[in-house]
């Protein structure tokens, strides 16, 4: 039954603004409001939950789920360590929307731009801020301040800093029960539920959904799980599994949300799928569930990229047509090369609009598609394919 849309919300910001504290706090607030609607399902991790695995499908997708008046939330809480980037990129491509948390008394910090920059070159549609640990800040006039900075910052890569709704927080507060500040917890919520728009949810294209767990649980079979990014899957229709090995054909035989039995698996939806004839060992996060014939594995493809600047985490040396970076796409990484055409060296802060691109590994692609460039715990490009070779 489809009470209230779904979305998706991440939060960034930079490490110790207190992106913990906020969701403890948020979901703490929510529980003593309405206790009933807002169950809690809060684990940092699909191996922190053998148990939950056992009892059922009922996958830890999201690390914290919760409702508002208007919508129903999987909230993604980001780590704030060395891979914060590459699980932003693969986290923050399936997010709706997502809360920054910036620390009034630090201001905007080098991870805070990186986040930014991030979640404009991957498309996070948009953005509120939670201007925290306000109750330090005794000067309002430092708050302007701060308030003005950031939505300098949201400007200068492209989100509307002048509407974006920065609230004024102080997580730990409202963890606390000071009501003044739970107030405060429940007015960004608020902010989310009104500025954040519910998904267009892409219900007339082919079934598509990356896959980002597996899980064998006894009795039942392969359950894969992940978001849907478009299309619609009905229980005991056809499905492929695509990208990094043989094209798999399987038949959806049981999906679920949330612990929910679903008739069918939408466009936004987080998902379990349950998989007839298929091996926990035959799938892996990375490939795609797809609509049978309607996406391919590529191992090349042309691509429209850009080069982040060292300011913007990205490398200080240019790099040459023998680079062989690790590719993110979805929610999967495979190492390739470029082919720079008639260049010789990409410098950071340069946009190329054509690369040829070869993969190790082939991956389910189309044109369109987004992908992070990255080397070590560095991301040092950001591109879009525009024709798939072969
Ligand atoms: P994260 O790294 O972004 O997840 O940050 P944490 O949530 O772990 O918070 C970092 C530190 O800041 C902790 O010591 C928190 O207690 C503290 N903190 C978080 N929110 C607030 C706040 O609103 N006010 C104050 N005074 N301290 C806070």
């Amino acid at each position: 039954v489809r009470t209230k849309p779904h979305l998706n919300i991440g939060t960034m910001g930079h490490v110790d603004h207190g992106k913990t504290t906020l969701t403890a706090a948020i979901t703490k607030v929510l529980a003593e409001r309405d206790p009933a609607a807002n169950r809690y399902v809060a684990f940092e991790g699909i191996d922190r939950a053998p148990e939950e695995a056992a009892r059922g499908i009922t996958i830890t997708i999201a690390h914290v789920e919760y409702e508002t008046p208007a919508g129903h939330y999987a909230h993604v809480d980001m780590p704030g360590h060395a891979d914060y980037v590459k699980n932003m990129i693969t986290g923050a491509a399936q997010v709706d929307g997502a809360i920054l948390v910036v620390s009034a008394q630090d201001g905007s910090m080098p991870q805070t731009r990186e986040h930014v920059l991030l979640a404009q070159r991957v498309g996070v549609p948009y953005l509120v801020v939670a201007l925290n640990k306000s109750d330090l800040a005794d000067d309002p006039e430092l708050l302007d301040l701060v308030e003005l900075e950031v939505r300098e910052l949201l400007s200068q890569y492209g989100f509307p800093g002048d509407e974006v709704p920065v609230v004024r927080v102080s997580a730990l507060k409202a963890l606390e029960g000071d009501p003044r500040w739970v107030a405060s917890v429940v007015e960004l919520l608020d902010a989310v539920d009104t500025y954040v728009p519910i998904p267009p949810r892409e219900l007339g294209e082919p079934f598509l959904m990356p896959i980002e767990n597996v899980l064998s649980i006894s009795g039942r079979g392969t359950v894969v799980t992940g978001k849907v990014e478009r299309g619609e899957l009905r229980a005991g229709e056809p499905v492929e599994v695509v990208g990094l090995g043989p094209t798999l054909a399987s038949v959806a035989t049981g999906l679920e949300t949330f612990g929910k039995v679903l008739e069918s698996a939408q466009a936004g939806d987080n998902a379990a799928v349950l998989l007839r004839g298929v091996k926990r060992d035959q799938v892996e996060r990375g490939q795609v569930l797809a609509a049978p014939g309607s996406v391919r594995p590529h191992t090349r493809f042309q691509a429209r990229m850009y080069a982040l600047t060292a300011a913007e985490g990205g490398r200080h040396t240019p790099f040459e047509a023998h680079y062989r970076p690790q590719f993110y796409f979805h929610t999967t990484d495979v190492s390739g090369g470029l082919d720079l055409g008639d260049r010789d060296l990409v410098m950071p802060g340069d946009t190329l609009d054509t690369v040829t691109v070869h993969l190790g590994k082939p991956v389910a692609l189309e044109v369109g598609l987004g992908f992070a460039v990255r080397e070590g715990n560095r991301t040092v490009a950001a591109g879009t394919v525009t024709a798939v070779l072969d």
